[in-house]
């Protein structure tokens, strides 16, 4: 595996589990130090960080609520006196609370907008105040082809995916001049636990509709998010990398 990462301080929230996981494995294994931010999955992250270590990589783990504005200035705090500086920021924190517009609450709404959007914004605000001194930093934020293309039953998560990608394009543009790279990473359909529980027919259909023939694994979105944080991207801003087999193109 490249090592093009060696020396960076990466941080990558809702790490523990997921496509989170694979992409704390993917960044360490390739040098990185990575910091795994969880919410509940205390021992998920615990395994991982100890997974990293066993094979010779530097992580540890660190929680916090990311829709909670405390929490996060709380976790930026104990990052930079740490280590004095993040690199690589990566957005993966995320919920669904699905269903037609006319049974859902508006409390559906609001709790995915603020741990999938809101979370955003405030990570990408504190991780840019330590690039902005550092003049460099990459930051990637993960939304969804739902956030491009819509998705019956999902107008909130649609709503807070979409929203991620303006977010994106706005902040490259602010930050550019310094050096920091902001790009949004949509994954298609993935094989996780948010995925999980879809019924074996709506399964089936997804998959049909993937010119590649198959889900997406969390290790094919985790190699595409090193890419854009590592120098092979360094021309690469305000985009949206669409990872999903083809089905939305
Ligand atoms: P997942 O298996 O359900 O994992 C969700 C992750 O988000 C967990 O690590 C969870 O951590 C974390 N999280 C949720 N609320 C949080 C909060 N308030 N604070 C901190 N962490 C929080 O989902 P996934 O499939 O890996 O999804 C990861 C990202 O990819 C999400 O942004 C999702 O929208 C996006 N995505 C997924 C797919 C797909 O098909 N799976 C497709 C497109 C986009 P805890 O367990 O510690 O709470």
């Amino acid at each position: 595996m490249t090592s093009n990462l060696s020396g960076k301080i990466a941080l990558v929230t809702g790490g523990g589990r997921g496509i989170g996981r694979a992409i704390c494995l993917e960044l360490a294994g390739r040098g990185a130090t990575v910091i795994v931010n969880y919410n509940r999955s205390a021992a998920a992250a615990e395994n991982l960080v100890a997974q990293i270590e066993a094979a010779g990589g530097t992580a540890r783990n660190m929680p916090a609520d990311v829709s909670d504005e405390q929490q996060v200035a709380a976790m930026f705090k104990a990052i930079i006196a740490e280590y004095g500086t993040i690199d690589i920021l990566v957005n993966n924190a995320g919920v669904t609370r699905d269903n037609i517009i006319m049974m859902m609450k508006p409390a559906d709404f609001d709790d995915v907008i603020e741990t999938n959007l809101r979370s955003c914004w405030l990570c990408c605000k504190s991780a840019a105040r330590a690039m902005m001194r550092k003049r460099s930093g990459s930051i990637i934020n993960i939304t969804s082809v739902v956030g491009i293309a819509g998705n019956g039953g999902q107008t909130n998560y649609a709503a807070s995916k979409a929203g991620i990608i303006g977010l994106t394009k706005s902040l490259a543009k602010e930050v550019a001049a310094r050096s920091i790279r902001v790009n949004a990473l949509a994954p298609g359909f993935v094989d996780t636990e948010m995925t999980a529980d879809l019924g074996d027919d709506i399964r089936e259909k997804a998959i049909e509709a993937i010119p590649l023939g198959r889900m997406g694994t969390p290790k094919d979105i985790a190699k595409a998010v090193a890419f854009l944080a590592s120098d092979e991207a360094a021309y690469i801003t305000g985009q949206t990398l669409v990872v999903d087999g083809g089905m939305v193109m």
